[in-house]
């Protein structure tokens, strides 16, 4: 009987720690690795935002699972992981059951609706290349259709800034953000360049309605707190995630929004062989002690990691404890400005566009090798 080391979810985390484990046990013929996602393909979903105005097709920012794992000993299985059997260790899929020798889960994270009435049914989601093409969609439908129309982001944070500038940039039709905080990308925790988001955004057209929460959601209009109506051609939700819930459901412990609490190497606690990563695992700065961001580079080097430990664990050999290092992150607000601080340098404008693009060429190139690289670019 060989050991299945199954990795659930082929994002950034997932298929990373799948190529590099691969590579760590070439040479075992008694281990299998087993990946299960519930799409036949991985994507760049940092650049969704793109789909959205049709500056890219679904097949500019996805790749096939056959292409990627062309050549490598990793067997894909396409299924809904629905929960994880953590005593009988047993992944439950609609596909049936996979067992596991060892487990890592990097299930991604899904839209938080916080209870708010109506928002779970009448808003659009913005966390896939697929809910980008169906946002594309509503967006022609409505610009088409709509004399005046009113398009309301709920969420100032990165996603949804991101996502009113790409539709400003292409539209120039009423977008409006709420936001809870009195200041946009709240979780930056940086004044100066939420208040330079702002302004471009303002001097785009946008409508900022800060300080403000939503109470509920319509089919045509959203009611704030104060019991301001507001009429909303569409309603897009960017305003909270949380954890793969499949994680909660599985009896992991966990912190907050529902993430799994791990220890230095980066094992569910209280479960070990069972590694929680990226997205759906709390991270902590150990220096800091913050919680770090949901971001495809901590996912990446997790997924490292996580493939050292798990070649660790089948050698019976010390495991590598994880230091998170968080380097920064850039922000694009249309096509024209991008703000950003990486590696502790601040950049602006479309330098800063010129560095969120070469940031994804060395994604991809990590993700997928030299080949897409050189797609990508000519
Ligand atoms: C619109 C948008 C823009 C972003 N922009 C940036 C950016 O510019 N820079 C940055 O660093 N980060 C960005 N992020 C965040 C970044 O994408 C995530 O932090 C990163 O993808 C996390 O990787 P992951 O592998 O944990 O999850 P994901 O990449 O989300 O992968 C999860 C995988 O699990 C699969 N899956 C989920 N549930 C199930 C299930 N039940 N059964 C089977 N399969 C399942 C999914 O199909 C997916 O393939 C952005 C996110 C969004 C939504």
């Amino acid at each position: 009987m060989k050991k299945s080391l199954v990795i659930l979810g082929a994002g950034y985390a997932g298929l990373m720690t799948a190529v590099k484990l691969e590579e760590h046990t070439r040479n075992r013929d008694d281990v299998e690795i087993i990946l299960v996602d519930r799409n036949d393909y991985h994507q760049y979903v940092h650049l969704a935002y793109e789909i959205v105005t049709n500056v890219k097709k679904i097949s500019d920012i996805t790749i096939p699972m056959t292409e990627l794992l062309k050549n490598r000993r990793i067997r894909f299985k396409q299924a809904t992981v629905n929960e994880i059997d953590l005593t009988n260790k047993t992944v439950k899929t609609d596909k049936g059951d996979v067992p596991y020798f060892e487990l890592v889960i990097a299930l991604g994270s899904e839209p938080n609706f916080y209870g708010i009435k109506g928002a779970e049914e009448h808003s659009t989601r913005f966390n896939s290349v697929e809910s980008a093409a169906k946002i594309r969609d509503q967006l022609k439908k409505i610009i088409s259709q709509v004399k005046n129309p009113n398009i309301i982001i709920g969420g100032g944070g990165f996603t949804g800034v991101e996502l009113a500038g790409e539709i400003l940039d292409e539209y120039r039709c009423c977008v409006t953000i709420v936001e809870g905080a009195d200041h946009l990308l709240p979780s930056w925790n940086n004044p100066e360049f939420s208040k330079k988001v702002a302004d471009v955004l303002i001097e785009m057209g946008a409508k900022l309605l800060l300080d403000k929460f939503i109470a509920e959601v319509n089919p045509d209009s959203i009611v704030l707190k104060d019991g301001t109506q507001i009429a909303a051609s569409l309603f897009v939700w960017t305003a909270g995630v949380q954890a793969s819930t499949v994680i909660k459901k599985s009896g992991l412990k966990t912190g907050k929004s529902g993430r799994a609490l791990i220890n230095e190497f980066c094992e569910a606690v209280d479960n070990p062989g069972v590694y929680v990563i990226g997205d759906s695992a709390l991270v902590i700065d150990p220096a800091t002690n913050d919680i770090l961001p949901q971001c495809i580079e901590i996912a990446l080097q997790q997924a490292d990691a996580v493939a050292k430990n798990l070649k660790a664990d089948l050698e019976g050999a010390q495991k590598t404890v994880y230091r998170p290092k968080f380097n920064g992150l850039v922000l694009a607000v249309g096509e024209k400005f991008g703000v950003g601080k990486i590696y502790g340098v601040v950049v602006e404008g479309r330098l800063a566009l010129m560095v969120k693009r070469l940031i994804h060429l060395r994604y991809v190139y990590e993700v997928a090798g030299l080949r897409e690289v050189f797609k990508e670019t000519l």
